[in-house]
C-alpha cells in the first residue's frame, strides 16, 4: 500500500460522469472517492482532508459554488485545492468572472486527459510535496521511496504509522489537526483506533526526532491537536 498516494475526493451528482472520473483519476494513481452530494461532501471532507476537490457546479441540497465558499470559511480546508466542474452555459462565465474560491475550473465536457493535466498542475502548483519522493521542510527530510527519515543528517528509524504520521504533517507543515483528524489522516476512517493512540504514536515520533539536532518540532495545541513547525 502506497501511503502518500494523493487523495482526490470527486463530488458529482451524474453517475456516468463519476465513475468516469473514478476511473481514469484511479488509473493516474490517486486514490479517488465518491460523493454525490454537497452536504455530505462537507461532512466527509471533515472527516478526513482530501489532498484535492473534484466540485461540480450543479449539485442537489448545496450547490457547489456554496460548498467552496463553506470550504474556504473552515480554517483546516482553507487552502485545500479545488477544481470546479461547469456546464457549457452563462455559469462558465460567472465562474470565471466571480470569485468562487476555486483554484481552477474546467468547463464540460471535456476531455479526461485535460483534466489529469489540471489535476496535476493545481497539485503541482499547491501541494508541492506530494508528488515528490523527497520531502524536506527545515532540517527534517523524508523520503518516501527509500521509506527513510533523516534529521540534520542523522538517520532516524521509525515505525510504519510514525512514518505516515511525520509523512503527513510534511505535507501540511504549521497546520493544526486534530486527534480525530490524524487518525482519519494516518489510520483511515474505516478502523477503530481509539483516540489516545494518536497520542501513543505522537509521543514515539517525538522521541524519534529529538536529538542535539533541535528543538522538538511538534507543537501541542491544547485541546485543539497537533502542528509540525518548522
Ligand atoms: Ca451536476
Amino acid at each position: 500500500m502506497n501511503s502518500v498516494q494523493p487523495f482526490i475526493l470527486v463530488v458529482e451528482d451524474e453517475e456516468a460522469l463519476a465513475t468516469l472520473l473514478h476511473y481514469n483519476l484511479d488509473k493516474e494513481g490517486y486514490r479517488v472517492e465518491l460523493c454525490a452530494d454537497g452536504e455530505e461532501a462537507l461532512i466527509r471532507i471533515d472527516e478526513k482532508l482530501p489532498d484535492l476537490v473534484i466540485l461540480d457546479w450543479m449539485l442537489p441540497s448545496v450547490s457547489g459554488i456554496e460548498v467552496c465558499r463553506r470550504l474556504r470559511q473552515r480554517s483546516v480546508s482553507r487552502n485545500l485545492p479545488i477544481i470546479m466542474l461547469t456546464a457549457r452555459t452563462e455559469e462558465s462565465d460567472r465562474v470565471r468572472g466571480l470569485d468562487t474560491g476555486a483554484d481552477d475550473y474546467i468547463v464540460k465536457p471535456f476531455l479526461m486527459s485535460e483534466l489529469a493535466a489540471r489535476v496535476r498542475a493545481v497539485l503541482r502548483r499547491l501541494r508541492p510535496g506530494l508528488a515528490e519522493d523527497q520531502v524536506r521542510q527545515g532540517d527534517i527530510v523524508v523520503d518516501r521511496s527509500a521509506h527513510r527519515v533523516r534529521r540534520g543528517g542523522r538517520d532516524i528509524h521509525l515505525g510504519p504509522t510514525e512514518f505516515r504520521l511525520l509523512d503527513y504533517f510534511m505535507q501540511h507543515p504549521g497546520r493544526v489537526f486534530s486527534r480525530e483528524q490524524l487518525l482519519n489522516a494516518v489510520w483511515g476512517s474505516d478502523v477503530y483506533v481509539e483516540i489516545r493512540t494518536v497520542d501513543v504514536h505522537i509521543g514515539r515520533l517525538r522521541r524519534a526526532l529529538a536529538g542535539q539536532e533541535g528543538p522538538d518540532p511538534i507543537r501541542t495545541v491544547r485541546s485543539a491537536g497537533y502542528a509540525l513547525d518548522l
